[in-house]
């Protein structure tokens, strides 16, 4: 027997893995922030913030406390607001829109691409041309499941236009587009250190990053009352800090995010090779692109039977996402759309199934997957 016996349950992501992978490196920095009495921003928020703005590309990156608070950040940073529309996607973590809306804009929710689920760039500009009301300021792509968005003709959209590109980048931390890292294209990149997101804290966590130091300091201003020297608000602000022990132990994951991403790479080779030939669609690589698998997502119309029977046979799957945001109760009939409407979102939702991955997932217990899906077609 291999040592994935076949009783074991196989998760479909593992943020403990993560950590047991570093133990060492991650305790003595937690330790070294306990003795340093110092808990809130300071030199290990500084230090983490250099070392990702450098591995990003850019000369600015700006801890925070989430993904989500990343987003409104940004969008307060570049003075987008009430009676502005941010363009985004319906197929995406409720945390975008959610986002747009703190910020006190309106979403315009675009269609998804078929084959890589993120922004359609024809559907973006349909949508601009139908506006009704409202007034267009940042287009907002999410690079879903590690795929990067198709940047370049989204930007050209957005320049002819004169709106903010601000890329959400949570699901994308190293993935390449056209040479350059996700994040440092646009004029704001947007990061969550949600602890199962390729970067992960033990904790939540966020990260702005930019080439524009006007925007920067802005955002350092946002995230702590508006603060430009300490007790003087020179802006309306929030409380949105990185605690050092976040950013101490995201520093020391930071040093094994690309061989973490590698490792996806080749999870995901393994299950293209092992389920070639079964009636279902396999991820598809933007060519150009450097894809990061946060996800491995395969498309299938039987998915709620095939989750069942991967299920039976202890084996975790998940569905991101199940409910598109126009379709939450939330949001149900107030969120704008594209002309053409969502269709390709809606039908996404109801066929998409994300398999186990994570870096420390062992090659035996991918082949166990496959071998689950192999026996369901049977
Ligand atoms: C995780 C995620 C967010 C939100 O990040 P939090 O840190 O959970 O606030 C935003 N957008 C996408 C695409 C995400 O996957």
């Amino acid at each position: 027997m291999s040592s994935i016996n076949s009783f074991a349950v196989i998760a479909q992501t593992d943020p403990r893995a993560g950590y047991l992978a570093q133990r060492a490196d991650i305790d003595a920095a937690i330790t070294r922030v306990l003795e340093g009495g110092s808990y809130i921003l300071g030199g290990e928020v500084e230090a983490f913030e250099a070392a990702f703005a450098q591995f990003i590309g850019v000369p600015y990156a700006v801890g925070c406390a989430s993904g989500t608070d990343a987003i409104e950040l940004a969008l307060r940073a570049a003075n987008v607001g009430a009676g502005d529309l941010v363009f985004t996607v319906s197929h995406t973590a409720v945390a975008t829109v959610a986002a747009i809306e703190r910020a006190g804009a309106g979403a315009v929710l675009v269609d998804v691409e078929p084959g890589t689920y993120t922004m359609a760039p024809d559907e973006l500009a349909r949508a601009l041309k139908a506006v009704a009301s409202g007034r267009p300021a940042a287009v907002l792509p999410v690079h879903i499941y590690g795929q990067p968005a198709d940047l370049s003709p989204l930007a050209e959209i957005a320049r002819a236009r004169g709106l903010q590109l601000i890329e959400d980048c949570a699901q994308s931390h190293g993935a390449v587009y056209h040479g350059r890292l996700t994040g440092s294209f646009g004029d704001i990149g947007c990061f969550s250190f949600y602890p199962t997101k390729n970067l992960g804290a033990l904790g939540d966590g966020g990260m702005v990053v930019t080439k524009d130091p006007a925007l920067a300091a802005a955002l350092r201003e946002i995230r702590e009352y508006g603060w430009r020297e300490r007790y003087v608000s020179a802006r309306p602000g929030t409380n949105s800090r990185l605690d050092a022990m976040q950013a101490a132990v995201l520093r020391v994951k930071l040093a094994a995010l690309t061989a973490g991403n590698a490792r996806r790479r080749a999870i995901a080779e393994r299950y293209d090779a092992g389920l070639a030939g079964l009636p279902l669609a396999l991820p598809a690589r933007r060519p150009g692109t450097g894809h990061v698998f946060h996800q491995y997502v395969i498309r299938l119309a039987e998915r709620d039977a095939l989750r069942a029977s991967l299920r039976e046979a202890g084996i975790g799957t998940g569905i991101h996402y199940p409910v598109p945001v126009h379709c939450q109760p939330a949001y149900i009939g107030r969120l704008v759309s594209g002309p053409s409407g969502l269709g390709i979102t809606e039908r996404a939702a109801s066929q998409i199934l994300s398999l186990p991955i994570y870096p420390q997932l062992p090659d035996e217990a991918v082949d166990r997957v496959i071998a689950g899906i192999r026996t369901f077609f049977r």
